[in-house]
């Protein structure tokens, strides 16, 4: 793995990663992060974030990239453990307009009931 971990000091996920904010954590390994989201929307509802910060998917390029293989063989490791073989929906918010609050890129596992078959409910 080329990408050199990077925290910042300002942002939410990144005191999530070191401690500083204490969470429910559901999958930890060297380059990647899962925990329960505070606020639900679904039975399961976990995000997964690169311990390295980058601010949203319009971030990520070719130096960075590497991280999104560990980021999704551990969403397949947390829908393993949740249970959710019958089907989750992995969704990353990027930008103001998309309803992306917290400038860290993040993926959304939900599942746990039957989800809309709408991509947008
Ligand atoms: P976004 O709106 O950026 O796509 O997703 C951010 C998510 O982070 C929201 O679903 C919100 O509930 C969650 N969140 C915000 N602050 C905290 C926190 O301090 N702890 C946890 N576990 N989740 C948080
Ligand atoms: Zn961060």
């Amino acid at each position: 793995m080329n990408t050199k971990p990077h925290l910042n000091d300002d942002c939410l996920f990144c005191k999530i990663i070191k401690g500083e904010i204490p969470s429910d954590v559901v999958y930890d390994d060297d380059f990647v992060y899962a925990f329960r989201d505070i606020n639900p929307q679904a039975p399961t509802h976990v995000l997964v974030i690169p311990k390295t910060h980058i601010p949203s998917c319009a971030a990520v390029n070719a130096d960075n990239a590497e991280i999104l293989g560990p980021v999704f063989a551990a969403i397949a490791e947390v829908s393993k453990k949740e249970n959710l073989s019958e089907g989750f929906r992995v969704i990353s918010n990027t930008g103001k307009a998309a309803g992306q609050t917290v400038e860290h890129l993040h993926f959304h596992v939900l599942g746990g009931k039957d989800l809309s078959e709408k991509l947008i409910p």
